[in-house]
């Protein structure tokens, strides 16, 4: 996302006095080759770090053959303990067509990019491929079954993020029902009670990632599964064999690259030491790779009033911030949700330039207990796209 939204920034920087960012061309094939590149040698350096503590990696599909034991393409190897860290995989519609369509595994390693991309599903992943295509210049439009795309996100945010999408030129529709996806790749979908076509040269099915654990046969290690994933308390056991713990996707809590390391770090713990660790997610700063990006922490303003506590919501656009109006990226907010009898804060959301690393500001401030009007009197660094957070500490 990162090459995507410098491309199209370098090609907006017209408006900062530079000259020929018209003729800055995006390589698609470059940027896949480059990815590739970068992701083989996370994963070598991964595997060269295994194989220095001694821990040996056995390649091939692992399935229970009992509560004690899996095979290994045949092979078995049995184990007082077990983690099961298996991820997920993208789900596939049982739509008509649908194998018509690609997931975002497949997208990753198209050789050319699409020039008009149809995404069934308004969630993250979708967002995330639908901006970083449009920036990156393909004709998008996203299909989402419900009233409203990314729900878990807090209203103004989402409400920015529509707008920021439209200037974009992305065509998001809601309340959309697909019913297939033709030979010519087009999609066809009721809205509104019309039918309506949607043409595309590919199709992006993001509707989810649901657990790999259910093709570990988990019935043979008598493993229960809440939904695909695997079923586990707060020290991610098995609540129905203690002998198995689960970490990341497998688990299923939350689909996150920084959950599955701390998860499976804890699982490993509790697995050999004995259930000395519980799950904390008190403190969960998140983000979506939109463009710009979204970074949370905490609650919705929705959340907070449900807790009964005493909401106040302030807001600070991006339009007020020197830094981002210098870098002409002023598109966006800054939102705080705090508690006013206490002053703490319950929740902090920000769509804009930088989101994701803004954001950290905000979750190590609450992981600290640091009260909203500290933070409004606090120093910070003039001009930064951070000092948003503090001036937002102000906004009534
Ligand atoms: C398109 C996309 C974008 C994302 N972007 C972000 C992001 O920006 N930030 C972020 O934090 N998260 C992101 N995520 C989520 C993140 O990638 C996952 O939450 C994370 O990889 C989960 O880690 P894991 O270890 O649980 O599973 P994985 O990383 O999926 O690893 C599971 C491993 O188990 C192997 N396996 C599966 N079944 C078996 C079996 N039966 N036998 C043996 N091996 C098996 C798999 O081959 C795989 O190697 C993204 C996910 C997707 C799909």
């Amino acid at each position: 996302m990162s090459t995507v939204e410098l491309y199209w920034r370098a090609r907006n920087a017209g408006r900062l006095g530079l000259k020929g960012t018209e003729h800055i061309a995006f390589d698609w094939a470059a940027v896949i080759e480059r990815k590739d590149r970068l992701v083989a040698s996370w994963s070598e350096g991964k595997e060269r770090g295994l194989e220095k503590l001694g821990i040996s990696v056995i390649r091939g599909e692992a399935k229970f053959t009992g509560p004690q034991e899996i095979a290994v393409d045949g092979k078995k190897l049995s184990g007082n303990k077990f983690v099961i860290a298996t991820g997920s995989k993208p789900s596939r519609p049982g739509i008509p067509g649908a194998e018509r369509g690609i997931t975002s595994d497949e997208l990753i390693h198209l050789k050319q990019q699409p020039k008009q991309l149809v995404v069934i599903g308004g969630g993250f992943i979708g967002l995330e491929f639908g901006f970083a295509l449009a920036r990156a210049g393909s004709k998008v439009t996203i299909l989402q079954a419900g009233s409203e795309i990314a729900p878990a996100l807090d209203d103004d945010i989402r409400k920015s993020l529509l707008e920021i999408a439209k200037a974009a030129g992305i065509e998001i529709v809601t309340d959309a029902k697909v019913k297939r996806i033709g030979d010519d790749k087009s999609v066809e979908a009721e809205v509104a009670g019309r039918s309506q076509r949607f043409a595309a040269d590919q199709v992006l099915l993001a509707t989810g990632r649901p657990s790999n654990a259910p093709a570990l046969e988990p019935q043979k290690a008598d493993i229960e599964l809440d939904r695909s994933a695997v079923k586990v308390n707060e020290h991610l056991q098995s609540v129905s064999n203690g002998n198995v713990y689960a970490a990341g996707d497998a688990a299923g809590q939350h689909q996150h690259t920084p959950v599955a390391w701390y998860e499976g770090v804890l699982a490993a713990e509790n697995a050999v030491k004995g259930n000395h660790r519980k799950v904390d997610f008190t403190v969960f700063p998140t983000a979506v790779f939109t463009i710009p990006a979204i970074g949370q922490v905490g609650l919705t303003e929705k959340q907070a009033r449900a807790t009964g506590a005493a909401v106040k919501a302030g807001r600070m656009p991006f339009s007020s911030n020197p830094a981002a109006g210098v870098r002409e990226e002023a598109e966006g907010l800054v939102k705080i949700i705090y508690d006013e009898k206490s002053d703490r804060l319950l929740g902090v959301h920000v769509i804009g330039a930088e989101a994701e690393d803004i954001i950290q500001i905000a979750s190590t401030a609450i992981l600290g207990g640091v009260t909203r009007s500290t933070l409004a009197s606090a120093h910070y660094v003039f001009p930064t796209l951070g000092g948003a957070i503090f001036d937002a500490m102000s906004a009534g």
